[in-house]
């Protein structure tokens, strides 16, 4: 918007005309006082500014503006009956740029002056956006960056837990084999499977991620029975955690169209999450049915929970709740993995919670899928 300044009424219309017809927005003050109380409300893009006026002259006004900060892109135009000396140009007037045209006004010249200035203000804007939004990306990679580094430290770490108790397993076991204890050969073997269970889903988990970045990760759908997934489920996770119960209400005998494997991997993944983030807890409850043509499943448990800015998060890839991550061993990939599962189902995954209460992971998937186009 352009701001005319002017104590002549017939110029501030005569004016406000002729750059209103040019598709200009106009703004008006008739003294210099009033001017400055506009310019404190609003950022003008240009501001036509008489010279002689009485109280305070057009040189005072543009002094005084050059102080504000909503004046700081404004550029100025002086009238002036006479050319205006170089010393107040060159005195350093801080903002957008300054001009003069003597009076009378040749109407085409000032038309020129005041495109060029909205061409400058215009390209200046966008100099700025892409600024701003330069800056905004460097900051994600950063921050990108620096997930990526704490990922890499706590990847490793979560690999040589197992790693160093499969050596240790082995030197044992070494030592039992050599005494001809064939008990203990049993026991520490039964150890060294189970650290190799945790090694190998650890790193099936990382290629996943890698899949998943590089497009590849492939779905190989057929129709298979969700009550038969669900007790293969809870018998695994019975036999690794035998002292928790899980309690599955309701049967769907339907079948569904999807990856069994990938959705097996999706169930398992909350009910390992429930028993994990619920020391103590016993009971983790598992429900299912059909909703709508859709099925859907939640596990409930009653563990530490989350509070509302950390829901958001859990199923971003690296995000782990800050305050549980030093007390629970996890790499923060499970949920991302499970939601990207979900998603390329045409399903919907969420997660209810209630801070030190407990929580409610679910999916929602579409039971038949086979005439349905998987989403990209
Ligand atoms: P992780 O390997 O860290 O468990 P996940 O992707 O499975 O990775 O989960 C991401 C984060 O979400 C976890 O680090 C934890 O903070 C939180 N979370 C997941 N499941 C639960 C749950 N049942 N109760 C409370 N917090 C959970």
């Amino acid at each position: 918007m352009i701001l005319i300044v002017d104590d002549t009424p017939e110029n501030l219309i005569s004016l406000q005309k002729v750059l209103e017809k040019n598709n200009f927005e106009v703004d008006t003050a008739s003294s210099g006082r009033e001017a400055l109380t506009k310019v404190l409300k609003t950022s003008y893009v240009l501001i036509i500014l008489d010279v002689q006026m009485p109280d305070m002259d057009g040189f005072e006004v543009a002094e005084a503006i050059s102080g504000y900060s909503k004046a700081k892109e404004t550029a100025i135009i002086f009238l002036s009956a006479a050319s205006i000396e170089s010393k107040f140009i060159s005195k350093g007037y801080l903002s957008g740029g300054l001009d003069y045209i003597t009076k009378p006004v040749d109407i085409n010249i000032l038309l020129l002056k005041v495109k060029t200035f909205y061409r400058i203000y215009e390209q200046n804007r966008k100099l700025k956006e892409m600024q701003t939004k330069l800056l905004e990306e460097i900051e994600f990679r950063k921050i990108a960056e620096r997930k990526k580094d704490e990922f890499i430290s706590i990847a490793s770490h979560e690999l040589k837990t197992p790693l160093t108790s499969v050596k240790g397993y082995v030197q044992l076991l070494n030592r039992s084999a050599q005494k001809g204890d064939t008990s203990m050969v049993g026991e520490h073997l039964g150890k060294v499977q189970v650290q190799i269970e945790k090694l190998s889903s650890l790193i099936a988990d990382l290629l996943d991620v890698s899949k998943i970045e590089g497009g590849k990760l492939k779905f190989q759908k057929q129709y298979f029975s969700v009550e038969g997934l669900l007790n293969n489920v809870i018998e695994v996770i019975q036999h690794s955690d035998p002292e928790v119960q899980i309690i599955k209400n309701n049967q769907v005998n339907c079948q569904i169209y999807a990856d069994e494997m990938r959705i097996e991997q999706v169930i398992i993944n909350f009910l390992t999450n429930a028993i994990k983030y619920s020391p103590g807890t016993q009971k983790i409850q598992l429900n299912v049915n059909i909703e709508n043509e859709k099925l859907h499943l939640s596990v409930i448990d009653h563990g530490i929970g989350m509070l509302p800015e950390q829901q958001q998060h859990v199923f971003d890839k690296f995000y782990r709740v800050e305050e549980s991550s030093q007390r629970f061993q996890g790499l923060g990939i499970g949920l991302y993995i499970c939601a990207e599962i979900i998603r390329r189902h045409g399903g919907d995954i969420g997660v209810k919670s209630e801070y030190g209460k407990g929580s409610e992971f679910y999916f929602f998937l579409p039971v038949s899928l086979q005439n349905k186009a998987e989403p990209s």
